[in-house]
C-alpha cells in the first residue's frame, strides 16, 4: 500500500492532466446535463458568474458519488450493505514520542497510524472503537474523542492536535448496476464503500 498525503496526490494528478493538455477551470459549477443521441450538453456557471454551455461527444462524471451527473444520467444504484458506523479517520499532528507507523490491536480498538509530514509530526489515523459502535455520522467529532480512544486502547496520551480532517465512516456500500450509460462514463461516482486500504481512489481510477 502506498501512503501519501492528499495534497501530493493532487500534484501528481495535476501534472498528469497538464501532460495531456487538459484544461482545468477552477470554481466552475455544472448545473445540468443532457445526454442526446449524438452528443452531451452541459450547462453551468463559471467562476466569474457567467453562464456557460458546453457540448461534447461523451462526458466523464468526476463529480463524486453525490454529484449531479450520475443522477442526471439516471444511473441505478445497487446498495450492498446495511449501514452501520464503524470507523473514524483523521489527519492530525502528534505531540507525543510515539514511533510511527503504529498499529494497535486489542479488545478495545484497532488503530493504525501512518506518517504524513514528518517535520509537522503529521499522521493519518484510522480507528475502530469497540466502545463506540454505531454512532450516527452526523455526531460532532472532536480531538478529545480521538485522544481518548487512543489513550484507552494504548495506555498512552498521544497528544494529537492541529487536525486537518476528522471523519466518521459507515460501512455503507453501493455500486451502479450498469456503466457506461448512453454517453456518460463514471469514475469514482460509480461506487461508494469504506475506503479502507486505500481502495477508494484506486477503484475510481480503474
Ligand atoms: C474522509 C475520507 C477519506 C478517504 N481516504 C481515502 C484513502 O485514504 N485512500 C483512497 O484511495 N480513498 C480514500 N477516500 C475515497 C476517495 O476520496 C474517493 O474514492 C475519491 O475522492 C473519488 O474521486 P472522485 O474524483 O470520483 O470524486 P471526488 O474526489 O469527490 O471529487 C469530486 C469533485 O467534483 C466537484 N463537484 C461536485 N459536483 C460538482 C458540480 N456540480 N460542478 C462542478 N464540480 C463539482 C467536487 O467539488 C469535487 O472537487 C476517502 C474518502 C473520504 C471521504
Amino acid at each position: 500500500m502506498l501512503i501519501i498525503p492528499q495534497y501530493s496526490t493532487k500534484v501528481v494528478l495535476k501534472e498528469r492532466a497538464k501532460e495531456h493538455r487538459v484544461k482545468i477551470f477552477i470554481g466552475t459549477s455544472v448545473e445540468s446535463m443532457e445526454s442526446l443521441a449524438d452528443c452531451v450538453i452541459v450547462k453551468g456557471t463559471s467562476a466569474d458568474g457567467s453562464v456557460f454551455t458546453a457540448t461534447s461527444k461523451y462526458i466523464v462524471s468526476a463529480d463524486g458519488v453525490n454529484g449531479m451527473l450520475q443522477k442526471a444520467a439516471g444511473f441505478d444504484f445497487e446498495r450492498t450493505s446495511v449501514e452501520t458506523n464503524i470507523m473514524v479517520t483523521g489527519e492530525l499532528s502528534l505531540n507525543a514520542d510515539i514511533t510511527i507507523p503504529a498499529i494497535i490491536r486489542n479488545e478495545k480498538a484497532v488503530e493504525i497510524a501512518v506518517p504524513l509530514i514528518k517535520e509537522h509530526n503529521q499522521i493519518r489515523l484510522a480507528a475502530w472503537m469497540a466502545s463506540r459502535p454505531n454512532i450516527p455520522v452526523s455526531t460532532p467529532f472532536f480531538l478529545e474523542e480521538i485522544n481518548g480512544t487512543l489513550e484507552a486502547a494504548s495506555g498512552m496520551d498521544w497528544k494529537c492536535y492541529n487536525f486537518q480532517m476528522l471523519y466518521r465512516f459507515t460501512n455503507a456500500a453501493g455500486t451502479v448496476t450498469n456503466y457506461p450509460k448512453d454517453r456518460v462514463f463514471l469514475g469514482g461516482a460509480a461506487h461508494y464503500h469504506l475506503p479502507a486500504s486505500g481502495q477508494g481512489l484506486n477503484l475510481g481510477l480503474q
